[in-house]
């Protein structure tokens, strides 16, 4: 049982940003990525605000959620792949999961606009109140001894912040075509809140120790 044993444990426990493996892979797209990206040379510093004045168009909401979808299943995946890696294969497949869930939203987005390949970003970037996506977890959040429930705790903790982003945009919108758009992402947000909710209360709560490993791992550098 020891000769799979994870070597990134460390990496992953305490990991910064990128932590094991490069953290973006837009899979030919860089819409992701660029949702990283400071803002444009020429760009007035902006403070960071969830979409801010951003979203003046349909589209350009719909591009936001677009990014939005897109950079949480990539994250996902790679969690899914970490956990994978760890032999953590329960969690590797609810976060292969939420994966697939994502992905299948900024799909949706696709086929709603019609659009045959991701958007464009706005010329500004996108502003996301962070330095990610409000839907993207964050990978310190990560340890290879992790059960469902903290997977379904990372995943609730992102439903949340999603659908405040999208109660922001809804708030600030000016044309009632945006609020309208953003109202009913955030009231989909809500629902994935209340999804998760019920996937936790029927899942079970880890035992207090459960980040101790009597076997643990052996370190090689
Ligand atoms: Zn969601």
């Amino acid at each position: 049982m020891s000769t799979r044993k994870p070597t990134r444990k460390r990496a992953a426990k305490t990991a910064k940003r990128p932590a094991p493996k490069p953290v973006k892979q837009p899979a030919g797209k860089a819409v992701a990525k660029r949702a990283e990206a400071p803002p444009r040379r020429g760009a007035a510093p902006r403070t960071r605000g969830p979409g801010a004045d951003a979203a003046r168009s349909v589209a350009e909401l719909m591009s936001y959620a677009y990014a939005l979808e897109a950079e949480a299943a990539e994250r996902y995946a790679e969690f899914a792949e970490v956990m994978e890696a760890h032999n953590n294969r329960e969690v590797a497949e609810l976060f292969r999961k939420l994966a697939r869930i994502e992905h299948k939203h900024s799909e949706q987005i696709l086929e709603e606009m019609g659009w045959t390949s991701p958007p464009r970003p706005p010329s500004t970037g996108y502003r996301w109140e962070g330095p990610e996506g409000p839907e993207t977890a964050d990978i310190t959040d990560l340890h290879y001894l992790m059960q469902p429930y903290h997977a379904l705790q990372i995943a609730l903790h992102n439903e949340k912040r999603a659908e405040k982003f999208f109660a922001s945009l809804a708030r600030k919108a000016t044309a009632a075509s945006v609020r309208k758009a953003a109202t009913e992402f955030m009231d989909e947000e809500t629902e994935h809140v209340r999804l998760i909710e019920e996937w936790l209360a029927r899942t079970p709560k880890p035992a207090k120790d459960w980040a101790l490993d009597p076997d643990p791992p052996a370190y090689h550098d």
